[in-house]
């Protein structure tokens, strides 16, 4: 199907090509998949099962397309990102739509990632007139000394479906914004809305051909994918976002091959409630922490640590309003909790709520399966060596646990080998702060829950939860290198 067919809310009945050199193209070996709605398996369209090669051909064209766009004026590149602010917001509905049926995304955080995309872009523009490096003091007389940031070449992109749009768009406007070239692998499961919608985006928005580059690929086939962007000596950055062991798995090949990453990995993120909170409150904000997008974000909180004074009080009010939350049709404003993606995710959230259980924690709401939807589940009693309680499960279950003291709180919470964000909800906030410094955490919010982002924070995590800072104000570190230059307005003297 011609992509100008796809404008309008048609878009779903159009197949997903990759982007390449600024013009959609099927894969070499002619193989698609179908992407299935997870709400309701219907088939939105095919996809181009790309390869190594595919990816190749679409490095190629990054690499190409690299010096004109690192030459681009700054004026002229503000207009690309601007212009590109605006067709988000001109298709923000046909995109919620997207969002709703591509990944089971419900309407309120289909609104956040439409939101943060625009702001993104916006912030993009500004970064065209940032400095872009800085004249230092040299012992040497006679010589002016520079330390100037250029553009790395080409940054390829490996991006998740669970807030695709966001994801992939951090992943790329902040290269592209620095004047590198980019080539983006979404995930198989939102090759559009996570991937060939950027493309519709940023090609309408005027950013020259080769600049930006999509390639999709079947599912379990991201391997050779991202070996041939490793393996690429034109690529000279990645940036991940998803799990840890995937994210492991790249950081040692990119080790082989001297190649800087940014990886945002998993979180088993914890939310205290100190003896002192609001009730109502700490209810309100572990409710939306917990289960906003079916608890499919990262920073979702996963563990509800109450000091005693508050735990049964807290418990019993969490539970109820937790057993309240809508669930069923990402596209009905009224629900809170859509399907989760894909049948493996189901089966996994069930798996691990019955083995808690059969380990002794008790079912304080939720905890049977509706397919295509999770229900929102609380646990309470999880021994720590349950699965659930030992790493990250993306979905609608957090864990609840009453503590003797907020030190306790923090000990517990640091328990974990992942550290991506937390929050502390407390009537005194400076003892928050204080706390705040003391958890092993790369976000954390006070009298807030943990899933927030906004385009300039530095966004990422500590421990096994990934090294590296997205955010536009932190991108220039890690996508663009620092070259030191010197110039003499005088012969020197040398001593022989
Ligand atoms: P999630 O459970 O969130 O899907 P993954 O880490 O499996 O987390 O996936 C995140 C991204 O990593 C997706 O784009 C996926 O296709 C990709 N991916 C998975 N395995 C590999 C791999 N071996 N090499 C490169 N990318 C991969």
């Amino acid at each position: 199907m011609d992509r100008s067919e796809r404008a309008g809310d048609a878009w779903q009945k159009g197949d997903v090509t990759h982007f390449i050199g600024g013009a959609w193209v099927e894969a070499e070996s002619g193989r698609w998949y179908p992407n299935h709605s997870p709400w309701s398996g219907e088939v939105l369209g095919n996809v181009a099962a790309g390869d190594g090669e595919d990816t190749r051909r679409a490095i190629e064209a990054a690499h190409e397309a690299f010096p004109g766009w690192a030459a681009v004026v700054p004026a002229q590149r503000q207009r690309v990102f601007l212009h590109a602010a605006e067709v988000v917001e001109r298709r923000r509905d046909e995109i919620l739509l997207a969002l709703a049926l591509e990944t089971g995304c419900g309407i309120h955080f289909g609104r956040v990632q439409v939101e943060f995309a625009a702001a993104l872009l916006r912030q993009a523009a500004a970064l065209a007139y940032q400095p872009s490096g800085e004249l230092l003091p040299s012992d040497v007389p006679g010589t002016r000394a520079m330390a100037i940031r250029r553009p790395v070449g080409v940054v390829a992109a490996i991006a998740p479906w669970n807030s695709s749009l966001v994801l992939a768009g951090r992943a790329v406007i902040g290269p592209l914004a620095l004047g590198n070239t980019v080539v983006l692998k979404p995930s198989e499961e939102s090759p559009y809305t996570g991937g060939a919608l950027w493309a519709e985006i940023l090609q309408e928005a005027g950013l020259p051909d080769g600049a930006f580059n999509v390639v999709t690929h079947a599912p379990g086939e991201a391997g050779a994918i991202g070996d041939a962007l490793l393996a690429s000596r034109h690529v000279r950055r990645l940036n991940f976002t998803g799990s840890t062991p995937t994210g492991r798995r790249l950081a040692e090949k990119a080790g082989t091959h001297l190649k800087r990453t940014v990886l945002q990995l998993s979180g088993q993120n914890p939310l205290l409630v100190l003896a002192d909170a609001d009730v109502d409150y700490a209810v309100d904000a572990a409710t939306y922490g917990a289960f906003v997008h079916q608890g499919q974000v990262c920073m979702c909180a996963r563990r509800i640590y109450v000091e005693r004074p508050l735990a049964d009080r807290f418990a019993e009010a969490f539970a109820a309003k937790v057993a309240g939350l809508p669930t069923g049709d990402p596209r009905d404003p009224a629900t809170v909790v859509g399907p989760v993606i894909n049948e493996w995710a189901l089966a996994l959230l069930q798996r691990r709520v019955d083995e808690a259980v059969a380990m002794g924690a008790r079912v304080l709401a939720g905890g049977t399966p509706a397919p295509p939807c999770y229900p929102a589940t609380v646990l309470t009693d999880v021994p720590d060596d349950a699965e659930i309680a030992l790493g990250e499960t993306f979905g609608p279950v957090v864990l609840l646990e009453a503590v003797d003291s907020a030190e306790e709180a923090v000990t517990r919470a640091n328990r974990t080998d992942l550290g991506l964000a937390a929050s502390i909800i407390t009537g005194d906030t400076y003892r928050g702060l204080s706390l705040a410094t003391r958890l092993d955490a790369g976000i954390v919010h006070v009298n807030d829950q943990p899933v927030n982002d906004e385009p300039h924070m530095p966004f990422g995590g500590v421990k096994d939860s990934g090294w590296g800072r997205f955010g536009l104000g932190y991108a220039a570190e890690e996508f663009s290198d620092l070259q030191w230059v010197t110039a003499r307005d005088q012969d020197r003297t040398f001593p022989f």
